[in-house]
């Protein structure tokens, strides 16, 4: 069933990619895996997905442990400051970084661990008071300080839009992010101003985020089916 999942959305991102006149190269598939077993990501696994998606750190570290090498991990959930030390070892990007504290913390243990790290910001686009991100108006100044932190890599930003039961009603989400992305890389403060990453759509709108220029899409339940509750 995963094997079948999987290749009905890379053709839909393909045919979506195409639609639009966009490289379908240049989107990259998340598979969500929190809560889902490794043998299911094994399975996902051998039939070619080698990225992840993970929201909970010691779930992270632990299937990190079984599948080591095989795996590039994104960190996709809420990170607190004192599990920064964890989510820089094992993450190959840190999609959900929204603070100068969070960014310090893990600068410091990349230091210590010699190597550097891609990270996403988090933007809270819909200014929604119950959700983690830095809102629109303060990703400049945050993207100003952190480009002083000489081991993290800021690629692009990365969203969750309000929720609504209408995926069109999340195109204007998506496009603010894009228009925010685009004016952010025309002050230069991305690792690569010419290639700005944008994480943006799941499983209900992911092809409208495609249309709107994301270039990884984070997805779960059309991959590996519903998630069963987290204790
Ligand atoms: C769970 C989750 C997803 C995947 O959502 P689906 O609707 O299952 O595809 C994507 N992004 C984030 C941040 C998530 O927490």
């Amino acid at each position: 069933m995963i094997a079948d999942n999987l290749q009905r959305i890379k053709e839909t991102i393909n045919r979506c990619a195409l639609r639009c006149q966009r490289n379908p190269e240049d989107i990259q598939l998340i598979a969500v895996s929190k809560t889902i077993p490794v043998s299911s990501m094994r399975e996902a696994l051998q039939h070619g997905q080698r990225t992840f998606g993970e929201n909970y750190i010691q779930e992270a570290e632990q299937k990190w442990n079984e599948l080591e090498g095989a795996i590039e991990l994104h960190f996709i959930g809420h990170l607190q400051t004192n599990k920064a030390k964890i989510a820089a070892r094992i993450s190959s990007v840190i999609e959900t970084v929204d603070s100068l504290r969070l960014a310090e913390a893990l600068n410091k243990h990349l230091n210590v661990l010699g190597r550097n790290l891609k990270i996403l910001i988090q933007v809270n686009i819909g200014n929604d008071p119950n959700k983690s991100g830095t809102v629109p108006e303060h990703v400049e100044e945050l993207l100003r300080q952190i480009q002083l932190l000489p081991r993290i890599e800021v690629i692009g930003l990365m969203t969750i839009p309000p929720l609504s039961p209408d995926p069109e009603a999340t195109r204007p989400w998506f496009k603010a992010l894009r228009h925010l992305a685009e004016k952010m890389a025309a002050k230069g403060l991305f690792h690569d101003n010419r290639h700005v990453a944008l994480s943006m759509g799941m499983s209900d709108d992911f092809k409208i985020a495609i249309e709107e220029g994301a270039t990884m899409v984070r997805i779960g339940t059309a991959l590996f089916g519903h998630r069963p509750v987290r204790a």
